[in-house]
């Protein structure tokens, strides 16, 4: 079985954001990671491969050059090859899932897992439309997987509970937090995988425009809390809910 694993290149998430005066978001000098959902989604990938029930991974960044370094990362993990599809646009989530579909209808995967959603812009967007291209099942937010054969369980969690699934594969499968905990890539590891092969492609080579169709008007950085202050009295605090904060 052969998995895909779409890998995005994003500001690290334990960076504090901050916006230029132009308006853009500041990313000179800024760490950058691999998407955390995505690497619970080479995680889960690895876990098949280390239980026999896959025997092939690719990884997948569509960025810039520097997305290499986000394969390595994949690589270092356990994943056998990447395929860099080199981008200097910001691509959006449709551009990204036709992508992925030309990749997928080359290499025949069994299953692709991608990420619920990329912390820096929060579409959650990709894997549902890669499936509606695909015309492949998809269970989302997957919690738990299990695969049997052709078949596959996905556990997730929705309001109030649990929801399970039933699929047939191929199929799509995004990962929520709870799915595992990613490990870290040792240093023996990290050696073998600068041996690994990534492979180099454009949007182009696959008749994908990158062009955006969506105008970022506007960015602003989250407004600056005031301080608080302290009351005497609940009759105090009683007044100033009702005379201030207008909440009672
Ligand atoms: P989004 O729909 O942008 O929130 O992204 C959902 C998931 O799609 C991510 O967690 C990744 O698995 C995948 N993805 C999105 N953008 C890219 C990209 N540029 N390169 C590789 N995978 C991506």
């Amino acid at each position: 079985m052969k998995i895909l694993v779409p890998i995005k290149r994003v500001v690290d998430y334990n960076v504090r954001v901050q916006v230029k005066p132009s308006g853009s978001v500041d990313l000179d000098n800024v760490k950058m990671s691999m998407n955390p959902f995505d690497e619970i989604a080479v995680e889960e990938a690895i876990r098949l491969k280390e239980q026999n029930k896959a025997k092939e991974i690719i990884a997948i960044s569509i960025g810039p050059a520097q997305a290499s370094e986000t394969i390595r990362t994949a690589l270092a993990m356990g994943a056998d090859k990447g395929i860099l599809v080199q981008s200097p646009e910001r691509l959006e989530p449709l551009n990204v899932a036709k992508i992925l579909k030309a990749i997928a209808d080359k290499e025949k995967p069994d299953l692709i897992i991608l990420g619920k959603q990329a912390i820096d812009d929060d579409c959650n967007q990709t894997g549902q439309m890669l499936a509606a291209l695909l015309n492949w099942p998809q269970g989302t937010f997957a919690s738990k997987l299990e695969l049997n054969g052709d078949s596959i369980t996905v556990t997730r969690e929705v309001d109030g509970g649990l929801q399970t699934l039933a699929l047939k594969r191929p199929a799509i499968i995004t990962t929520d937090l709870r799915l595992n905990e990613p490990r870290y890539a040792t240093l023996p590891n990290i050696m073998k995988a600068k041996k690994k092969p990534i492979e180099q492609t454009t949007p182009e080579s696959y008749g994908i425009n990158p062009a955006p169709r969506l105008e970022i008007l506007e960015t602003l950085p989250p407004k600056e809390r005031e301080g608080g202050v302290k009351v005497e009295s609940i009759k105090e605090l009683v007044e100033k809910l009702r005379s201030e904060a207008g909440i009672l």
